[in-house]
């Protein structure tokens, strides 16, 4: 079940087991170093339930008296503490889209509501999101309004008028719902989505123009009352009227999108529908929990044309990874499954580890037959930022690796990736040309944003991927798809959009 809740942050079980143990329980558990077993033990013993009561018998010593635990233990909670702290305020992109989901699904069948969008941070797709905004036109905005508030889900509410309201959600963040006039639902929709520096920006342009932007319009600056907007109906409209075409929401960053905009010159972003094929996920035979046949079956319904059937290799016991003869006798099997499926193309992939020292963990003779190597640290993740990069650099140098994995192993809101030099590593894949893994995984979500910008300024190839170990995980090409979208890719900057001759070819060069 807790690998379950790793990938998910949310698991069938999970709402059940609120009820019987603190919620607090489940953030100390997140601590790294503590999992179960060890918050079992704290919680018994220290009735420790919360970050703060673990806080403090860190700092009076209680925790290094315990049985197993020790000096050592009780230093690392302490570090990791802070990180933990930190980062729980903010919600993975994965759990908002959910808490949003579920808000969507209860709103738009009401009469009252119409035109009901998401905006801010989740609307452009960012890794961490503060609050949820949802924007709606209504001919009867309190009716609009009431019904919100009596959302099941709501906790608490914070504030509410005839136009807006904010609400707690159950265990969850907070959402902001509001409703706008229908001639005015562009402006507010940029004004709502953000970011706070692209808006900036917006505003700076307007004014160098002779008008204003606010959330109700763009303004004349002469039209002292602000009575009539030149501009306000669409976001086309808002745009348009500042000489930029439509900005995709991923890009309102202020990393260039209105300079680029002026001149015409946004890249047109891939899209789901370029996606071909994935190249990193797991199978039974590892530490998946679908056969190869069920992954390459949900593929081909994803209309996928191509599908490397992975699994680990076997250095990390706990991934129960492939000898070369399972990896053999597992190509035989993919062979024979190739006969059942006829719209996929399918190939032998594998996750291989980095060992410490960079070697791979399988021999060059077996790197060489498989058809697309991963590879990817999963363990040592205490070296330093040089040994880090010394690591990956020579292990790209193999001829035989084709992609490098999860770039920094971060775990977002449970570890801090482990520190390397990107661009040291970015350059050393061009240089091999390597592609880098964009990971689906919702507390992955790494390359990041900025470092997929670099990417594709220096032309190394990029690759998208699930890491999926069961069907379900095949949703995670869409965050990966929006990190790329964030990170300015168009189709051709992504692997993933070649046909199968096309990724064959670039496999073999
Ligand atoms: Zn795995
Ligand atoms: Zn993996």
């Amino acid at each position: 079940m807790f690998e379950e809740f790793k990938f998910k942050g949310e698991v069938s079980e999970h709402k059940k087991l609120r009820a019987v143990f603190p919620e607090g329980l489940f953030q100390v558990m997140k601590v790294q170093g503590l999992g179960t077993k060890r918050t079992a033990i704290l919680f018994k013993t220290l009735k420790i339930d919360s970050l703060e009561k673990l806080a403090n018998a860190a700092h009076s010593g209680d925790i290094a008296k315990l049985r197993g635990f020790g000096d050592k233990v009780q230093e690392n909670i302490l570090a990791n503490l802070e990180f933990v702290e930190k980062s729980s305020q903010r919600n993975l992109l994965v759990k908002a889209l959910s808490y949003a989901g579920d808000v969507r699904r209860y709103l738009s069948p009401h009469p009252s509501i119409q035109n009901l969008e998401t905006a801010g941070s989740l609307r452009r797709w960012k890794e961490t999101i503060g609050d949820i905004d949802f924007l709606c036109t209504s001919q009867n905005p309190e009716k609009a309004i009431s019904h919100f508030l009596t959302f099941p889900d709501v906790e608490k509410v914070l504030a509410h008028g005839p136009t807006k309201a904010s609400v707690l959600l159950k265990n969850g963040p907070q959402c902001d719902f509001r409703v706008v006039e229908p001639g005015q639902f562009g402006a507010a929709m940029v004004y709502f989505t953000g970011s706070k520096e692209h808006n900036v920006r917006l505003r700076e342009l307007a004014l160098r123009k002779g008008l204003t932007l606010n959330e109700y319009g763009l303004f004349k600056l002469t039209d002292k009352n602000k009575e009539k907007p030149v501009a306000a109906k669409t976001e086309e409209d808002v745009y348009r009227y500042l000489g930029l075409p439509w900005i995709p929401p991923e890009l309102r960053e202020d990393r260039g999108e209105i300079e680029m905009g002026l001149k015409n010159k946004l890249p047109r972003l891939i899209e789901e529908a370029d996606i071909l094929g994935d190249v990193h996920n797991h199978t039974t035979l590892s530490d998946g929990k679908n056969t190869a046949e069920e992954m390459i079956r949900a593929a081909e319904n994803l209309k996928w044309d191509w599908y490397f059937c992975g699994d680990h290799s076997p250095s990390l016991a706990m991934t129960h990874g492939l000898a070369p003869a399972a990896l053999w006798k597992k190509r035989a099997h993919l062979e024979d499954l190739q006969s059942k499926f006829k719209k996929i193309k399918i190939f032998l992939g594998s996750e291989v580890d980095i060992l410490p020292n960079g070697n791979l963990d399988y021999e060059n003779a077996v790197l060489e037959k498989i058809d697309c190597v991963v590879a990817s640290i999963h363990s040592r993740f205490k070296q330093t930022e040089g040994e880090m990069t010394a690591r990956i650099c020579r292990a790209i140098e193999n001829p035989h690796v084709d992609i490098l994995g999860h770039i920094t192993g971060r775990l977002m809101n449970t570890r801090p990736g482990y520190n390397v030099d990107f661009e040291a590593i970015l350059q050393k894949a061009k240089e091999t040309q390597t592609a880098i893994e964009i990971n689906g995984q919702p507390d992955r979500l790494e390359l990041s944003d900025t470092h997929v910008k670099r990417a594709v300024e220096l032309g190394v190839p990029i690759v998208l991927s699930t890491d999926a170990h069961s069907i379900s995980h095949f949703e995670n090409m869409v965050y990966a798809l929006h990190v790329a979208r964030r990170g300015w890719a168009t189709a051709k900057d992504i692997l993933n959009t070649r046909s199968t001759t096309e990724i064959l070819e670039w496999l073999q060069s």
